[in-house]
């Protein structure tokens, strides 16, 4: 059942995205050569907490850190550890924030260093994507609408889209109905009304869009190794159309 927000419940869900967008860019910033991703999340703890607020993930079904950080080949739920970064990484920094009864989401994969210009190309391509997904979320279109754009912009480019991983409606519930793909035919599902809030996060890959989940039963990881990239903004529609909540 999808649970559709009144305007309080929009701005809710908007003031914990600033707090979100907050740390996500404070952890962005710091991640450079040399940095561990416990640094990143130690930072993504801090602005959270300091706000007034709660990292989301941590705890959630048990996941230990405060926020999911995924590198090069990780395509999301990537362990907060002492490893390193290096030059040429990718790394993608993946926060809930929980504040006043209401949940936001978002994602984004920075460089490191000097990257190669075809994960360069996929970063801009998985960033675009979910453009072109938000676009699409006005009313009296439907879901598969969103799903549809982001699969044909990112295939368009030569990448691949992960299948087994999907968006989610979002409020009182960090993962509420209704799932949103990031693949499918377009004019299907669900009428788009105003009052829905959902997570889209296209999940893209460079090489083969099979993953598969380590031995930590958390992260994921490409099946070939490839590079992996990961953008998401939650947002609203509105009479006015679409609002990004996470910005
Ligand atoms: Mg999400």
């Amino acid at each position: 059942m999808i649970h559709l927000k009144d305007a309080d419940g929009i701005a809710s869900i908007k003031a914990a995205g600033r707090i979100l967008r907050a740390a996500l860019n404070a952890a962005g910033q710091a991640a450079e050569i040399g940095v561990s991703t416990n640094d990143l999340d130690e930072i993504v703890r801090s602005v959270i907490e300091n706000a007034g607020a709660r990292p989301a993930f941590k705890g959630y079904q048990g996941f230990p850190g405060n926020s999911c950080i995924s590198v090069n080949e990780a395509v999301v739920h990537g362990i907060p550890s002492d490893s390193v970064l290096a030059d040429g990484d990718i790394v993608s920094i993946d926060i809930g924030v929980f504040k006043s009864g209401y949940y936001a989401d978002a994602c984004e994969t920075f460089t490191v260093g000097t990257v190669s210009e075809n994960v360069l190309h996929l970063l801009d391509v998985t960033k675009t994507s979910l453009a072109k997904g938000i676009e699409q979320f006005k009313v009296g279109n439907r879901l598969g609408d969103i799903s549809h754009a982001v699969q044909v912009y990112a295939e368009a480019h030569g990448f691949s889209v992960v299948r087994d991983l999907v968006g989610h409606g979002i409020g009182r519930a960090l993962h509420e109905d209704p799932q949103v793909p990031n693949f499918g035919p377009p004019g299907m599902g669900p009428l788009l009304r105003p009052g829905m809030v959902l997570a889209i996060e296209p999940m893209i890959n460079e090489g083969t869009d099979e993953v598969r989940t380590l031995a930590d039963d958390w992260t994921v990881v490409t099946a070939d190794g490839k590079a992996s990239a990961h953008f998401e903004h939650t947002v609203a529609l509105t009479d006015e159309g679409p609002v990004i909540l996470t910005i």
